[in-house]
């Protein structure tokens, strides 16, 4: 391929920002969003949200936004096709948008970068946020350390032991974890900690949250910022293709991956959008985190904000399951609500099996390892693809990359070797520790 054509289909960083999707005055997308938040919180979201003004006012904020992804997380990613797994299902050309391949190996760093920004521009000198898996407090504590700045991350602490890498990452790049003992020790007590924290330490403290959902402004706020993926992926679909997709799929977890490449598609009515949700062990086994698709979610107020959420006919949130952890979560973004209410997006469920299988395909075919929860969007193309002509292009956002869930997936394969190498270096660990206790003494 020339020179030339290979800078046209690498594409440009989204040089200008996406017409941010905003709320009503009441912050509220239709009828989903709003801000329902303690008196003494208040202060904290109006400044946020005129930060967020001003930064959406000021073409100097989105160049420095630019320059940081560009140089720190090396946008833009690419757009992949995969012609071999396309081939293989004998339909649709299907595509993937490499979010995997950003700093920490997945879109939350986006986020991370902007909202740092921001909080700097405030003159905060300290982040805190809460993380379930623990993925969105690495991106966090990356962008601390870069930026010299003191980090607190709020994690259940039932969390804190299923997610030991995440944790011990965290804590190498000087931030501070705190284990949530609190409730159910997950990450809705994380979300309450965070809170009270900010409640109290305002002046010098930034909340970056970590998907569209919360009170407003954090949905809009995090929309625009993700929304680089959907810019570049619209210019790199025509530079590659010279058309736009007929789909393009992503998997919804709070929605903010999801959001960010719809939208590149938003006012491209002939693109079909749809989002696939954590279907877990089946809708009849109630394990799942399904919270659209199969309409089990129901009309709530939570964690600051009004949307669907699973819970009982009391209004008591029940526990989530995916094999993703990032999608196990009760509630959704109220943009995602909203657009799905009002017919313009379609939501679907995969289940843990599809999942599975659906790494295997993109392994063996392409030699991509997707993380488990871009996976379920690779899941619900590839149920698609072989129903769809072979002129029609797929594209699916690739969230993240797969190698934080070896441990889910060398069980789920059933990997003997793997866990008796797990058993090895816990042994050798141990014989270290003792010898090196024996020297000591
Ligand atoms: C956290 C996470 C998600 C889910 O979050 P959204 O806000 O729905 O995007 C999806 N994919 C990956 C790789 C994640 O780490």
């Amino acid at each position: 391929m020339p020179v030339q054509g290979l800078s046209n289909v690498m594409g440009v960083l989204a040089t200008a920002p996406a017409t941010p999707l905003l709320p009503d005055s009441r912050g509220y997308f239709g009828s989903f969003g709003g801000a329902y938040v303690p008196e003494i919180l208040r202060p904290n979201l109006q400044q946020l949200d005129q930060a967020f003004a001003a930064a959406r006012s000021d073409p100097e904020f989105w160049a420095e936004y630019m320059r940081e992804l560009a140089l720190f997380s090396g946008r833009p990613t690419p757009v992949t096709p995969l012609p071999r797994l396309s081939q293989h299902l004998g339909g649709a050309q299907l595509y993937l948008k490499r979010e995997d391949l950003g700093q920490t190996g997945a879109h939350k760093v986006n986020n991370a970068i902007g909202q740092a920004l921001i909080a700097r521009r405030l003159g905060k000198r300290r982040l805190i946020a809460e993380t379930g898996a623990g993925q969105h407090g690495i991106a966090t504590a990356t962008i601390a350390a870069r930026f010299g700045m003191e980090a607190v991350v709020y994690m259940g602490a039932e969390d804190v032991e299923r997610q030991r890498p995440n944790v011990f990452w965290m804590e190498q790049m000087g931030t501070k974890v705190v284990a949530v003992e609190a409730g159910a020790r997950t990450l809705k007590d994380a979300i309450n900690e965070a809170l009270r924290d900010w409640a109290t330490r305002h002046e010098d403290t930034h909340y970056l949250l970590g998907t569209a959902c919360g009170p407003h402004p954090f949905p809009a706020l995090v929309a625009w910022l993700q929304s680089v993926a959907g810019t570049e992926a619209r210019a790199q679909m025509l530079a590659l293709t010279g058309r736009l997709p007929s789909r393009v799929y992503a998997c919804v977890g709070g929605g903010s991956n999801a959001l960010g490449i719809y939208q590149g598609f938003l006012g491209d009515p002939q693109v079909q959008l749809i989002g696939v949700e954590a279907g877990g062990r089946g809708p009849a086994s109630g394990e799942h985190a399904a919270r659209i698709a199969g309409g089990q979610g129901t009309r709530g107020i939570a964690q600051g904000y009004e949307t669907l959420f699973l819970q009982t006919s009391e209004g008591q949130m029940v526990d989530t399951y995916s094999v993703a952890a990032g999608l196990d979560y009760v509630g959704v973004s109220p943009i995602i609500a909203h657009l799905h209410q009002q017919g313009k997006l379609a939501i679907e469920r995969a289940s843990d099996s599809e999942v599975v299988a659906a790494v295997k395909l993109l392994m063996r075919f392409e030699g991509v390892i997707p993380a488990l929860e871009s996976a379920h969007a690779v899941a619900g193309a590839i149920r698609a693809a072989a129903q769809l002509a072979p002129t029609e292009q797929v594209l699916i956002n690739l969230s993240g990359r797969g190698d934080k869930d070896i441990f889910t997936m060398a069980s789920a394969l059933g990997d003997d070797s793997w866990a008796s190498f797990l058993r090895h270096k816990a042994d050798a660990m141990m014989a270290a520790k003792t010898s090196a206790e024996v020297h000591h003494v």
